[in-house]
C-alpha cells in the first residue's frame, strides 16, 4: 500500500473503504494475511551474516593470508609434508575463531528481537500489543505519549495529540494533531490529520488507520539517510586496539631480528624463514582480541537478558560494572506497583476499603460499619468520578482479573467496582495526566449538566479548588482551616507509605463541550483515596548488595514527600544525615548547590522529569557513573545523559526503551543490581583472559628472540609455533571467560571508567615479570638441553611441551588476578577443568604418535626433560602466585 495517495484529503470513512478495514480493526486472521501481501513492516531486509561467509572471513585477516601465501610457496619448492600441516592448523584456527564469532552474533541476534520495538493495535476488536514488525495496512494503532510511532497512519481519532516529527520534518517543536480533512497539496509538515512511521508521541492520545508500512513509509523514503547507525567501539576494545599495535611492533622487531640472525647464522632458507616469521606473527598478536572481547560482552548481554536486564548498546555491559550510582524511580521498581485502594477521605469521616489486589470484591465501611453510598453524594461522585476519569481496563480471564493500563487507575476502578459503581459515562473531553501536571481531567454528559472529573495529586487539587462538598451533597467554601484538615489527613495517609489520589468535580451547562487547561479551576473538592503499594521483597538484599559494593542509591518519585519517606525507611535506605528533597525545593537550588548536596540526598519527591536531567547532571559534575531509570516520554533525555539509561520494560514507553542503554524486563530494582554484578563479572572475566592471552604470548615472542641472545638453534619451528597458538588460545581462553563471578566481586570499590584496563601493579606482576620469568626459564631450560648434547629435534619437543603445560597452567592460576588458587574450587569453572585435562592428555598422548611426531616435527622426551618440564611450572606457579600476594597487600595499603 503505497503511501503516494492522498490520505490525508479523505474523509475517515473512505479510508476505511479503501483499506477495508474498520474502527474495531483487523482480525488477527487479516493481519496475517496482510503481512503475507505486504511484508515486515521495516526499513531493511535484516543483513544476516551466514556462516560461510562469516568462516570465510576469517582468513581475511592479513596475517592468516599472509601465511597461507607463503605456505602455498613452501609447496611449490616441495615442502609438502610442513605445508599440509600448517594449512591444517590454519583451517583448525579458523574454525575457533569462526566458532567464536558466530557464538557472538547469535547472541546479539537474539537480543535485537528481545529489544524490538512494539505497538498498541486494535485486533479482533480488542487492544493488542505486538511487534512494530507485524503492523499492517489496516490496521487501527492506539497513541499515547511515550509512544514511537510503527507505521504512517490516518488519524481517526485524538485528545490532545501532540507529536514531535523532526525527525521528518527538522521542526523541533511538537506538532498538535487533530482528524478533520486537509487541502490535497498540504505540504507533508503540515498533514496534521497524519502520524508518520519513526515519529514519536509526546502528549495526548489517538488512533489512526495504518496506510502504508515498512518502506512505503514516509520515513522509509528517506530512510537512507538514516541508516548510519554505527555500532560504536567500547572503550575497552578502543584500548585492546592499542594494545594489539603494540604487540604487532614488538612482533616486527623480534621477527627482523630472529630473521636476521637465522638468515646469517643458523642458514636457514629464506622460504623457511618467512614461514617461520609469520607464524611467530599468527601466533602472537591476538589479531582477534577485539572480536572475542566483543564475543564476551555480547554472551554476556545474553545472559543479562537471561536476569531480565534487556542491554541494548554493548558499552553498556562495560559502564554498568563501574556504576557508582543509581537513581531509581520508586513507583513499581522499588514497590510491587501493584496498587489497592486502602482508605478514602470525605468531609469529615474516614472510609476504610476491604479486598486485596484487581478482584472487584471488598467493601467500604465507616466506623467498622458498611457505608450506604446512595445516601453519600460526595462518595458517590467520587467514585463516580474513579470510575470514569480512568483509562484502566479490568480483564477476567479464566476467573482472574488482570489488569490493562496503569496500575493507580486499575485500583481506582477496582475501589467504584467495590462500592457497586459502574456506571460508564460517555467521555467527550479529556485533558490526559502527565507526571508535570500531576492530575487528569475529564468531561462527560451526566444528568442535565457536563460534568467534568479531576483528579491528581492531593496538593494540586486543592489549590484548584474552592469548594468542598459534604456526604449531605451541600457545598462548603474552603477556608483555612478547612484546607489544614484535608492537608492534615493527606499526611497522615502519606505518612502511612500510602500513595493519595484526590477527586474534585465541576459542572458546566450541556452546550460544553471541550475542555482546556483554564477549566481546571474553582473545583468542588471530593476527597481522597489512599492507596497501598508495598515495597519490592527482593529490594532490601538488593540494597545491601549495593552498599557494600561502594554503589549510592537515590529514590527518585513523583509522589508526596511523606509518601516516598516512609517507603524509604521502610526499605533502609535513608540513614541519619540524608536528605530529601521535593521538586519545588529542587527548582530553588542553582547548579551549583545542587552539585554541592546531591551526594547527601536520598530521596527526590514530588520531582518532574526535567529535574531529572538535572540530577543526572549534578551527580556526573561529581564524577558519578550514574544509572538512571524512567519510563515516560519526558524520561528520555535524562535517560540519554545518564551513563546507563534504564528504561521499565512493562510500563515504559517506547520513547523511554528507545533512549535507554538497558530495559528492565520486570521494571524490578533488583535486576539493575543484578546486571550491575553480570557487568563486573563479564569485565573481570575478560581482564582475566586478556592477561592469559598477553602474558604467554609475550613469552612466545621473547622466547626465539633470548634464544638468539644466547647463540641457541631456533627454539620453535614454524608448525610448532602454531600448534602451541591453537591449542593455548583458543579453547583454555574461552573457559576462562566461563568463570563464574568470584565471591567477593560485589565488596569491591566500583572501577573507574576509562581507567586502563589492567593497573600498574597487574602489568608488572602479569604482564612483565610472569612473561619475563617464563622467558629465562625456558631459554635456561633449552640452552641447558643442548648443552647436554641433546638432540635438537627432543630439546624443541622438551621446549615444546613445557611450554604449552605452563600455558595450561596459568589459564588455572588467572582464575582470579587476587585470590590464592587455593581458595577457589577448581569445580567452580567446569568446562575450564575439562578443558585443561583434554588439552594435557592430547599434548602428552601426541609426543607418542608417530605420524604427529612426524608432522610437528617432535619426538619423545625422557623423564629426565619432564622433571626439567617441572621445575620451570613450579617457577610460574610461584611468580603468579606471588603477583597476586603482592598485588593484595598493595591494594590494601590503598583501600584498607
Ligand atoms: P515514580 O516516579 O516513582 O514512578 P510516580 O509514578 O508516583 O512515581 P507520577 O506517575 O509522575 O510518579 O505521579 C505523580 C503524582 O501524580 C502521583 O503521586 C499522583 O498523585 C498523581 N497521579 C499519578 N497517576 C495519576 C493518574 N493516572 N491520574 C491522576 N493523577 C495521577
Amino acid at each position: 500500500m503505497s503511501s503516494e495517495k492522498n490520505w490525508h484529503s479523505m474523509p475517515v470513512e473512505e479510508v476505511f473503504k479503501m483499506l477495508d478495514t474498520s474502527p474495531s480493526g483487523l482480525s488477527q486472521e487479516e493481519a496475517r494475511r496482510r503481512l503475507e501481501v505486504y511484508g515486515y513492516n521495516r526499513l531493511e531486509e535484516e543483513k544476516k551474516v551466514s556462516p560461510l561467509k562469516l568462516f570465510i572471513e576469517q582468513f581475511k585477516n592479513p596475517l592468516t593470508a599472509l601465511l597461507l601465501f607463503a605456505t602455498i610457496l613452501s609447496l611449490l619448492i616441495g615442502e609438502t609434508l610442513d605445508a599440509v600441516v600448517i594449512i591444517v592448523l590454519v583451517l583448525a584456527g579458523a574454525l575457533l575463531g569462526f566458532y567464536q564469532e558466530y557464538r557472538a552474533e547469535r547472541a546479539l541476534e537474539a537480543l535485537k528481537k528481545m529489544s524490538s520495538p512494539q505497538a498498541t493495535v486494535i485486533r479482533d476488536g480488542v487492544i493488542k500489543v505486538v511487534s512494530s514488525e507485524e503492523v499492517v495496512p489496516g490496521d487501527i494503532i492506539v497513541l499515547s505519549a511515550g509512544d514511537k510511532i510503527a507505521a504512517d497512519a490516518r488519524l481517526i481519532e485524538t485528545v490532545d495529540l501532540r507529536v514531535d516529527e523532526a525527525i521528518l520534518t527538522g521542526e523541533s517543536a511538537p506538532v498538535d494533531k487533530e482528524t478533520g480533512i486537509l487541502e490535497v497539496d498540504t505540504p507533508l509538515a503540515e498533514r496534521t490529520n497524519m502520524v508518520f512511521a519513526g515519529t514519536a508521541v509526546v502528549y495526548g492520545k489517538g488512533k489512526g488507520v495504518v496506510v502504508a508500512t515498512g518502506t512505503n513509509t514516509e520515513l522509509g523514503k528517506i530512510a537512507e539517510s538514516l541508516q548510519e547507525v554505527k555500532t560504536e567501539k567500547t572503550p575497552l576494545e578502543k584500548q585492546l586496539d592499542m594494545l594489539g599495535k603494540v604487540l604487532l611492533i614488538l612482533m616486527v622487531i623480534v621477527a627482523t631480528i630472529v630473521s636476521l640472525v637465522g638468515m646469517f647464522y643458523w642458514k636457514m632458507r629464506l622460504i623457511d624463514l618467512i614461514l617461520w616469521a609469520v607464524s611467530l606473527a599468527v601466533a602472537a598478536v591476538p589479531e582477534a582480541l577485539p572480536v572475542i572481547v566483543t564475543g564476551s560482552l555480547a554472551i554476556g548481554v545474553y545472559k543479562m537478558a537471561k536476569r531480565k536486564a534487556i542491554v541494548r548498546k554493548l558499552p553498556a555491559v562495560e559502564t554498568l560494572g563501574s556504576t557508582t550510582y543509581i537513581c531509581s524511580d520508586k513507583t513499581g521498581t522499588m514497590t510491587k506497583g501493584e496498587m489497592t485502594v486502602v482508605k478514602a477521605w470525605i468531609f469529615d469521616q474516614e472510609i476504610e476499603v476491604t479486598g486485596t489486589g484487581y478482584q472487584p470484591v471488598g467493601k467500604l465501611l465507616s466506623n467498622k460499619e458498611p457505608v450506604n453510598i446512595s445516601e453519600n453524594k460526595a462518595l458517590e461522585l467520587l467514585l463516580l468520578n474513579a470510575f470514569n476519569n480512568n483509562d484502566a481496563q479490568l480483564v477476567q480471564e479464566d476467573s482472574k482479573w488482570t489488569l490493562r493500563g496503569d496500575t493507580t487507575e486499575g485500583a481506582l476502578k477496582v475501589f467504584a467496582l467495590k462500592a457497586g459503581i459502574n456506571q460508564s459515562l460517555e467521555r467527550i473531553g479529556e485533558i490526559p495526566f502527565s507526571s508535570e501536571r500531576k492530575r487528569m481531567s475529564t468531561l462527560h454528559p451526566w444528568r442535565e449538566f457536563n460534568v467534568m472529573f479531576v483528579k491528581g495529586a492531593t496538593e494540586i487539587i486543592l489549590q484548584l479548588s474552592s469548594k468542598i462538598m459534604l456526604p449531605s451533597g451541600k457545598l462548603f467554601d474552603i477556608n483555612e482551616d478547612i484546607r489544614e484538615r484535608i492537608m492534615k489527613v493527606n499526611d497522615d495517609f502519606a505518612r502511612q507509605g500510602l500513595r493519595n489520589i484526590a477527586f474534585a468535580v465541576k459542572f458546566f451547562p450541556s452546550e460544553k463541550n471541550v475542555i482546556k487547561e483554564e477549566d481546571e479551576g474553582d473545583l468542588i473538592f471530593l476527597g481522597i483515596a489512599a492507596l497501598i503499594d508495598p515495597p519490592r521483597p527482593e529490594v532490601y538484599p538488593a540494597l545491601e548488595t549495593c552498599r557494600r559494593a561502594g554503589i549510592k542509591v537515590a529514590m527518585i518519585t513523583g509522589d508526596h514527600k511523606l509518601t516516598a519517606v516512609t517507603v524509604a525507611k521502610q526499605l533502609g535506605l535513608l540513614d541519619e544525615g540524608d536528605v530529601v528533597i521535593t521538586g519545588t525545593e529542587l527548582e530553588k537550588l542553582n547548579d551549583n548547590d545542587l552539585e554541592n548536596m546531591v551526594e547527601k540526598i536520598r530521596v527526590f519527591a514530588r520531582v518532574s522529569p526535567e529535574h531529572k536531567l538535572r540530577i543526572v547532571r549534578a551527580l556526573k559534575k561529581k564524577n558519578h557513573v550514574v544509572a538512571m531509570t524512567g519510563d515516560g516520554v519526558n524520561d528520555a533525555p535524562a535517560l540519554k545523559a545518564a551513563d546507563v539509561g534504564i528504561a521499565m520494560g512493562i510500563t515504559g514507553s517506547e520513547v523511554a526503551k528507545e533512549a535507554a542503554a538497558m530495559v528492565l524486563a520486570d521494571d524490578n530494582f533488583a535486576t539493575i543490581v543484578e546486571a550491575i554484578k553480570l557487568g563486573r563479572e563479564i569485565f573481570e572475566n575478560i581482564r582475566k583472559y586478556l592477561i592469559y592471552l598477553l602474558s604467554a604470548n609475550i613469552a612466545e615472542l621473547l622466547t626465539p628472540l633470548f634464544a638468539t641472545f644466547l647463540g641457541l638453534p631456533i627454539p620453535f619451528t614454524a608448525t610448532q609455533l602454531l600448534w602451541i597458538n591453537l591449542i593455548t588460545d583458543g579453547a583454555p581462553a574461552i573457559a576462562l571467560s566461563l568463570e563464574p563471578g568470584e565471591p567477593d566481586l560485589l565488596e569491591r570499590k566500583p572501577r573507574k571508567p576509562n581507567s586502563p584496563i589492567f593497573t600498574r601493579e597487574e602489568i608488572i606482576g602479569f604482564l612483565v615479570t610472569t612473561p619475563l620469568i617464563l622467558t629465562i626459564s625456558l631459554t635456561l631450560l633449552f640452552k641447558n638441553l643442548i648443552d647436554l648434547g641433546i638432540p635438537e629435534v627432543e630439546a624443541r619437543t622438551t621446549l615444546f611441551t613445557t611450554m604449552i603445560l605452563t600455558e595450561l597452567l596459568l589459564a588455572y592460576l588467572l582464575r582470579s588476578l587476587r585470590r590464592p588458587i587455593y581458595e577457589l574450587s577448581p569445580l567452580r569453572n567446569k568446562t575450564l577443568i575439562l578443558v585443561l585435562i583434554l588439552s594435557f592428555v592430547i599434548q602428552l598422548g601426541m609426543l607418542s604418535i608417530p605420524i604427529v611426531q612426524a608432522a610437528l616435527n617432535i619426538s619423545k622426551i625422557s623423564i629426565d626433560d619432564f622433571e626439567k618440564a617441572l621445575i620451570v611450572l613450579a617457577l610460574i606457579f610461584v611468580t603468579v602466585e606471588t603477583s597476586k600476594a603482592i598485588i593484595r597487600i598493595l591494594e590494601k595499603r590503598q583501600y584498607p
